[in-house]
């Protein structure tokens, strides 16, 4: 018989109850350091005092009240969004997938209002992963996620990772855009080389293509910047926003220059729920913690922490880790034993990590993760190696 709840996730047997800070308490009463975060959504950790108060105060005022009129917590977070950065507008979504819908609709309606409208093909890389919605698994293409599900939408062209010289002959006039992570998440914490998104940003400028930067995992402060491309210097025309955003609260966004957004104009998408008063309310609160400059170095210095006490590890199990990879508090270890017994191994020491694809398990803390407990998942890992090595 089917279980009542339909069977895709293959869940770890633990039953969170509470979350406080870094931690998860069980059921049972047992703490889990949390180097997860709902896979990086909770940047400033569970039950931030910050954010249930953002988000108890909406509640008791207003929770719903849909797109058909004016939303203040919603322009409060736009303002903010396109006060820090390159964006001049913001589409609110509940997720990062319909995020990347609405993307692919803008690159391509960009185009069919300028008059090229044959220009609808997207490109994108090996390993990307952009949720799991019909435009999000044709846009990364694996077989993965798409198998069985087709026919999938048309109009994206799949690269190798990191293959340049394929990358500029593929573009053809029907190429309207360039679809890309910053650093791939899922793919196996694999940051993009600053001087690699300078140069997306160039062929871009000279090829007349929309760069579209899917920052869904790798934003909101997780690399040390607010927006993980901000330390190439250069800005993409459309970024896909969610995760973090909503510190736990559903919550995605699409953030656009005036030029590329220029095709979506009156009645070209909406959505019932996105930019809902209670997101917006909790996103605002995220945004002003996490866009503080001296936050932003909290998280520089706690990465640096983490990435230095994770290669002593490396160095100590050779026989399980083979190196630290990522950027900030988006952290990867590549493994030499299986990624999910290692996981699994966690489990035991009472620390959540998340695994990843190419044998990779992903850190994630929470940006607010104190020093002290960064020494203690790193000691709860190397248990957890020790457990390993011996079996
Ligand atoms: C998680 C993720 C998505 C999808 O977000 P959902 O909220 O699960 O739909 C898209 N892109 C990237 C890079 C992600 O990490």
């Amino acid at each position: 018989m089917i279980p009542t709840l339909l069977p895709t996730y293959a869940r770890a047997p633990m039953s969170f109850v509470k979350g406080e800070g870094s931690w998860l308490v069980e059921a049972d009463g047992r703490r889990f350091l949390d180097l997860g975060a709902g896979i990086a959504v909770n940047a400033l950790g569970h039950a931030h005092p910050a954010l249930v108060a953002a988000l108890t105060e909406q509640a008791g005022a207003l929770w719903h009240t849909s797109n058909l009129y004016q939303i203040p917590k919603q322009q409060e977070l736009a303002d903010k969004l396109t006060e820090l950065t390159f964006a001049d507008t913001v589409f609110f979504t509940n997720s990062g997938t319909e995020a990347c819908e609405l993307a692919v609709k803008m690159a391509r309606k960009y185009w069919y209002e300028k008059g090229q409208p044959e220009k609808t093909d997207i490109l994108t890389f090996s390993g990307s992963f952009h949720g799991r919605s019909s435009a999000g698994i044709a846009a990364a293409g694996s077989e993965k996620m798409t198998k069985g599900f087709g026919p999938l939408l048309p109009g994206f062209v799949h690269l190798e990772f990191g293959d340049h010289d394929a990358l500029t002959a593929v573009i053809t006039e029907t190429t309207g855009a360039i679809l890309i992570e910053p650093v791939q998440g899922e793919g196996g914490m694999r940051p993009v080389p600053d001087q690699c998104l300078k140069g997306l940003r160039d062929l871009c400028d000279e090829r007349g293509l929309l760069l579209i930067f899917d920052e869904v995992q790798c934003g909101v402060g997780r690399t040390g910047k607010l927006f993980a491309h901000e330390w190439a210097g250069i800005s993409p025309d459309i970024m896909m926003v969610a995760k973090g955003i909503g510190g736990g609260f559903p919550i995605g966004a699409v953030l656009a220059s005036e030029e590329a957004a220029s095709g979506m104009t009156l009645g070209t998408h909406g959505s019932t729920y996105g930019g809902n008063p209670l997101g917006c309310a909790v996103g605002c609160a995220v945004l002003d913690h996490v866009a503080d400059p001296a936050f932003l170095d909290g998280v520089n210095r706690k990465a640096g922490l983490l990435r230095q006490k994770l290669e002593g590890l490396v160095a100590a199990h050779p026989d399980v880790f083979e190196g630290v990879r990522g950027s900030g508090l988006m952290l990867g270890l590549k493994c030499k034993a299986a990624n999910v017994d290692i996981v699994q191994a966690g489990y035991a020491q009472q620390i959540l990590t998340v695994p990843a694809a190419d044998n990779v398990i992903r850190l994630l803390p929470p940006l607010t993760i104190e020093d002290s407990e960064i020494a203690e998942a790193v000691e709860r890992l190397e248990a957890a190696a020790r457990q390993l090595s011996a079996a």
